[in-house]
C-alpha cells in the first residue's frame, strides 16, 4: 500500500510502498485511514532537523493527526467494532519499569525521554492507507464529527494546557468557576498568541470555557484568520498595529496567556505584561536561535509580586483526547461554519509534496484518503 514518508539518511521525502499491517495481538485494532492533518511538525521533519525511523527501517511514515475507521478488531478488544470512527494518540510509553508516568499511562510526562511517537519518533505514522494500533491508544469519535475529527489531535494541545490550568489555578479558590454555576473562565481574560490552527482551536476552547478572549497575531486586519477569530466572538489584535504595551492597556488584567506561536521573542514580551495571579501556558517549540534580550528584571519582579505561574505543556493524555472530542461537538454546535472553515483544503496522498515542502497556505490542510 501507499504511504508518505521521509528517508532521513538520504534527505528524501517520498511516496513509498509500505507493507500493509496486520493484527498481531489480541488488543490490536486494524484501521483504515480516512484523513490526516498536516502541521508544522510534519514540515519540520521534512527539513530533517528531527524525525527518526523505527529501528531497522530506512524510512519513517509521516502523519500524527489522524481520523480512521475500524476495519478489524483483536479478540480482546472491548469497546470498538468495525465501522467505528477513531482518533489515535501520538506518544507511546518508554519501556523502563522505573518510569512512573509511563507506567501510569501518562507518557506525556515521560521522565526518561525514551518514549516513541507515531509519525515523529521511531514509530511509523498515519499518512498511509491502513494502520494497526492498540485499543488503549484509540479514542472513539461519534459519527456526526466525521468531517471535523481530524482536528482532535491539534485540539488536544489546548485541552492538556487547560487541564493544567484548572489544576494549578485551584490556588485561586474564589475564581475559575467557583462563582456558582458559571463557566470556569467567567470574568477572566485570556490572550492567545498566534492564529494558526492550534491558536484558533485554543481560542475556541477558551471562549467555550467563558473567557473573554483576545488573539494576538502578526498579520494586520483585515485578513481571513482575523475574520474567523472575530466571528467566534474573540477579538483579534495585530502586533503590527498594537505593541505589547498597547495590548495590555486595551485588555486590562491578563489572567491567562495561551502561547501557540512557537517564537520566544514575542512570548517573553507578552509574559512581561501578564496580570496579577496570571498563568502563562507555553505550547510552542522554537527553533534554536542566538540569545535575545528579555526584560528579565521586570519579568522576575512580576512573577513574585503578582503570584504568576509559567507552565509548559507537551503532548496529551487520554483525558485530553476525550475532552477534545467532547469540545469539538460543542464547537460544532456553536460555530458550525467557523469550525469547518479551519480545514482550508482536502488533498490526495499524491499532493504530499506541495503540502509538506510547498507554499500551500491556509489554516489546516488535510490529506483525505477515503
Ligand atoms: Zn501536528
Ligand atoms: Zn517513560
Amino acid at each position: 500500500m501507499q504511504a508518505v514518508g521521509v528517508i532521513p539518511r538520504r534527505k528524501e521525502i517520498r511516496l513509498l510502498e509500505h507493507h500493509a499491517p496486520q493484527i498481531s495481538a489480541n488488543d490490536e485494532v486494524r484501521i483504515r485511514a480516512l484523513e490526516v492533518g498536516i502541521c508544522g511538525t510534519d514540515k519540520e521533519i521534512c527539513t530533517f532537523v528531527y524525525g527518526a525511523p523505527p529501528a531497522g527501517s530506512e524510512y519513517l511514515v509521516l502523519g500524527h493527526e489522524s481520523l480512521g475507521q475500524v476495519v478489524e478488531v483483536g479478540t480482546s478488544v472491548r469497546d470498538l467494532k468495525p465501522g467505528d470512527l477513531v482518533v489515535p494518540s501520538v506518544r507511546r510509553p518508554c519501556p523502563h519499569q522505573h518510569c512512573q508516568p509511563c507506567r501510569a499511562d501518562l507518557q506525556d510526562f515521560c521522565a526518561t525521554g525514551d518514549f516513541t511517537e507515531r509519525g515523529i519518533k521511531m514509530k511509523h505514522g498515519f499518512m498511509t492507507e491502513y494502520y494497526v494500533e492498540q485499543e488503549k491508544f484509540l479514542t472513539y469519535v461519534p459519527p456526526e464529527l466525521r468531517d471535523v475529527a481530524v482536528l482532535v489531535e491539534p485540539l488536544t494541545v489546548a485541552e492538556k494546557g487547560l487541564a493544567q490550568v484548572w489544576k494549578v489555578q485551584q490556588r485561586l479558590p474564589w475564581t475559575l468557576g467557583n462563582g456558582g454555576g458559571k463557566p470556569p473562565g467567567y470574568g477572566l481574560k485570556a490572550v492567545v498568541l498566534g492564529a494558526g490552527p492550534v491558536g484558533i482551536l485554543g481560542a475556541m476552547a477558551l471562549l467555550a470555557n467563558g473567557f473573554e478572549t483576545y488573539v494576538y497575531s502578526r498579520s494586520k486586519k483585515p485578513n481571513p484568520k482575523a475574520e474567523l477569530v472575530e466571528s467566534l466572538g474573540a477579538q483579534y489584535i495585530s502586533s503590527l498595529t498594537d505593541s505589547v504595551n498597547q495590548l495590555a492597556e486595551r485588555i486590562g488584567n491578563i489572567d491567562l496567556v495561551y502561547e501557540a506561536v512557537g517564537a520566544a521573542k514575542i512570548s517573553y514580551d507578552v509574559l512581561r505584561v501578564l496580570g496579577t495571579n496570571g498563568i502563562f501556558v507555553f505550547t510552542g517549540i522554537p527553533a534554536p536561535r542566538p540569545p535575545i534580550e528579555v526584560d528579565a528584571d521586570i519579568i522576575m519582579r512580576n512573577l513574585v509580586l503578582k503570584n504568576q505561574l509559567v507552565v509548559g505543556t507537551v503532548n496529551a493524555d487520554k483525558a485530553a483526547f476525550q475532552n477534545a472530542i467532547r469540545d469539538l461537538a460543542v464547537f460544532s454546535k456553536r460555530w458550525p461554519s467557523e469550525l469547518r472553515a479551519l480545514i482550508t483544503g482536502r488533498f490526495t496522498l499524491e499532493n504530499y509534496r506541495e503540502l509538506l515542502v510547498g507554499e500551500r497556505g491556509g489554516i489546516k490542510n488535510v490529506i483525505a484518503l477515503a
